[in-house]
């Protein structure tokens, strides 16, 4: 069975206060609220990632992101985060391919193949984010897109290595955008995606590899997006960024 996984993508919001305040409160929640087999992950903003890190403590099913990091481990690279830092703050997983670094900083997939190797390699997971782009769902592309985002970036993983990887998969037409792909949109992407996963790593490894929906969840969607049998949870944007709204989506399975 393929782990359930609720994770907040905080993006670039929240002050140091905020980020206490927030943290914190998903913690405390997660303890009275959430069933143990729920894993939360909180992918802060680099600069909260420590602060984040100490709040969670030992918690058993909360966890700490972050939403990039570069392709080499040290060196010249003014401004950049290398996956041996994050893994030295005990972060555990690492967002990839997100659509807003595809857009806006052009990482292309062969670019984030490199980086799901150094996440692997520094013994973090993966959330690898895959989608297609409103253009592309008009004309009908998006197995087509999904498909090569998938190849180029992980299908070269092997089958040990790629059993660690999160797939997250955000119609960009839907996030942030509170249009939400409808449960049969997503059922439909999600059963594709772990067909090809099937087809490469067999059954064993595609049955327990998590998919997660992302694009517009909110706890008045969750429900239902979570009940198709190919949904194993959500990256959640905006909604992660109110913790009674994260948790409620937590607790929608
Ligand atoms: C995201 O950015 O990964 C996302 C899903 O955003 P939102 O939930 O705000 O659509």
């Amino acid at each position: 069975m393929a782990k359930k996984i609720v994770a907040g993508n905080w993006k670039m919001n929240t002050l140091k206060e905020d980020a206490q305040k927030l943290a914190s409160e998903v913690v405390n929640m997660t303890k009275d609220e959430v069933p143990s087999d729920v894993t939360l992950i909180m992918c802060t903003p680099f600069i909260h990632l420590s602060q984040v890190k100490s709040l969670v403590g030992s918690s058993s099913n909360v966890f700490v992101g972050a939403q990039n990091c570069y392709t080499k481990t040290s060196g010249a690279y003014t401004g950049e985060t290398a996956a041996p830092m994050l893994k030295s703050y005990g972060i555990d997983y690492v967002i990839l391919g997100h659509s807003e670094r595809r857009e806006y900083f052009k990482e292309s997939n062969q670019e984030l193949a490199e980086k799901v190797d150094i996440v692997l390699a520094n013994d973090m997971l993966p959330i690898f984010c895959c989608g297609e782009v409103l253009d592309e769902r008009e004309a009908n592309k998006q197995e087509e897109i999904v498909g090569s985002q998938l190849e180029e970036s992980l299908f070269h993983l092997s089958a040990e290595d790629f059993s660690k990887v999160v797939i997250a998969y955000e119609p960009v037409w839907a996030i942030g955008t509170g249009k939400t792909a409808s449960s049969e949109q997503a059922q439909e992407m999600h059963a594709f995606i772990r067909g090809l996963v099937e087809k490469k790593y067999g059954t064993e490894v595609a049955a327990e590899t998590s998919i997660l929906y992302g694009g517009s969840c909110k706890p008045s969607n969750a429900e239902e997006l979570f009940a198709c049998p190919d949904v194993d949870g959500g990256l959640i944007g905006g909604a992660s960024l109110k913790s009674r709204d994260f948790i409620d989506i937590a607790k929608s399975y």
